[in-house]
């Protein structure tokens, strides 16, 4: 497992705002696509480019590059959604998935209630989208779904990452495993949000909890 917390100061300003409670929602939203789109550039650094001929409107190019490596990308709904919207604005040619999990309040598992996943994803890199990497239990789940059909290189990319979620995800050792996150944070509470965090992204992006 490689995990990169990114040096972007976009990124650091941006999330700063994100943090702050008196940002709402519709300003919310948009941090959370702006940071998304700096990430999806720093996954994609090392894509392989492969050569296509193409004519411009003067002459033939015969090696012209283009990216080679199919691309699903897929939400851990409901927050990845906001990051999914963003990320096909980068990666527009990319095959989309829904996993929907949510993590029962009684122990602090995830629950899956939705899998919709592209047909072959195994010939796929899979990119999975979720803003808040907590205790790592939904990317655990999702992951070893995705190992089940046959993926091979899987990236997740978050906006805030739990030290608690990079020990587990640790273990993962049979897949090839990338984390790009906005920043690392301090810790979970009891109840499994990150500190500092930004509380509830998924409250915090479709305003379902006024801020208090
Ligand atoms: N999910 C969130 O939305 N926020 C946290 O802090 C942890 C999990």
């Amino acid at each position: 497992m490689q995990f990169q917390a990114s040096k972007h100061p976009l990124v650091a300003h941006w999330l700063t705002e994100a943090r702050s409670k008196e940002t709402p929602p519709k300003r919310f939203r948009h941090l959370v696509k702006e940071i998304t789109k700096i990430l999806i550039f720093e996954a994609s650094r090392n894509l392989k480019l492969s050569p296509t001929s193409i004519m411009t409107p003067l002459e033939k190019v015969d090696s012209a590059p283009q990216i080679a490596t199919p691309i699903t990308l897929i939400t851990i709904m409901r927050a990845g959604n906001a990051m999914l919207d963003a990320a096909l604005d980068v990666l527009d040619w990319a095959r989309c998935g829904h996993i929907g999990l949510y993590r029962d309040p009684s122990n602090l598992k995830p629950v899956e209630y939705y899998f919709k996943l592209p047909q072959n994803i195994a010939r796929d890199e899979v990119w999975l989208l979720d803003p808040m990497l907590a205790t790592g239990g939904s990317a655990e789940a999702s992951i070893q779904k995705l190992m089940e059909l046959g993926v091979k290189k899987i990236k997740f990319l978050c906006l805030v990452a739990a030290p608690e979620a990079l020990k587990k995800l640790e273990n993962l050792n049979s897949v090839e495993l990338e984390i790009y996150a906005a920043a690392l944070d301090r810790e979970l509470n009891a109840k499994a949000y990150i500190l500092p965090g930004l509380g509830d992204a998924g409250d915090r992006i479709y305003g379902t909890i006024e801020a208090h």
